[in-house]
């Protein structure tokens, strides 16, 4: 393990310990999630004070402590304080739940870039659910996690043969093969707006249009799914009071 690094990371959560300090917990650029000392950091006057709070992007100098076992942070540089999502409370807790999915799985692959134009995009003051959208698509699509939209899992039958298709826990399934008792079902535009829209550039995906009943019902059906993947509740979910 390196001593010494340099390296771009976004602030996922602080942690005061003691009078003085701060563990902070960062998603660095290269998708992992690291834990880290900044001692003094509740001094405004620490040149560490800048860089805790959650939603800053910045650059850190860590040393990583051999017999402490952790990175302690000596120095940070903000990049962006991406203090305009705290100005709505859909986008403040949309990007919230954000770092508590990230937090959660403690990084996966290309999570670091799909975060930070979410997080650009939402201080924008871009519709926080179509980003939301966009996030959680792409963050399964890099995982390898998205199902098959095309057609249904069973029987194959496409998905211009139906009108209607049920998402079961990992899969999608036509009428006739639905056996699951979940309410929600998904037409065709949906589908087709999940097959095409993570692989575009992000700004294009969002000026997609798709209606506010879908979109709504695309965002349950992928809230439900990544419930499954990080093992039940959301936190920020439960406190956004219907705002999410
Ligand atoms: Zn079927």
């Amino acid at each position: 393990m390196e001593r010494n690094i340099k390296i771009d990371c976004i602030t996922l959560k602080k942690l005061q310990l003691g009078e003085n300090n701060i563990g902070v917990s960062l998603l660095t650029s290269d998708n992992e999630v690291l834990f880290v000392m900044a001692f003094g950091a509740m001094k405004p006057k620490s040149k560490l004070f800048s860089g805790v709070n959650p939603f800053v992007e910045a650059s850190w100098d860590l040393y990583y402590d051999p017999v402490k076992e952790y990175y302690r942070a000596k120095e940070v540089v903000v990049n962006n304080f991406n203090q305009e999502i705290q100005l709505s409370l859909e986008s403040y807790y949309t990007a919230s739940l954000f770092l508590e999915i990230i937090l959660k799985s403690q990084g996966s692959d290309g999570v670091y870039p799909i975060l930070k134009q979410c997080l650009y995009y939402l201080s924008k003051g871009e519709n926080s659910k179509t980003v939301l959208i966009q996030f959680l698509l792409r963050v399964f699509l890099e995982q390898g996690l998205l199902p098959s939209f095309n057609s249904c899992s069973n029987c194959y039958t496409q998905i211009e043969k139906e009108s209607l298709f049920y998402p079961g826990d990992y899969e999608l399934h036509c009428c006739r093969c639905n056996s699951s008792r979940k309410a929600l079902e998904l037409n065709p535009g949906i589908l087709r707006y999940c097959i095409n829209t993570p692989t575009l550039d992000f700004n294009k995906a969002l000026r997609i249009g798709l209606g506010q009943d879908s979109l709504e019902l695309l965002k349950k059906y992928l809230l439900e799914l990544i419930k499954n993947y990080t093992g039940g509740k959301l936190l920020t979910l439960n406190s956004s009071n219907g705002l999410i």
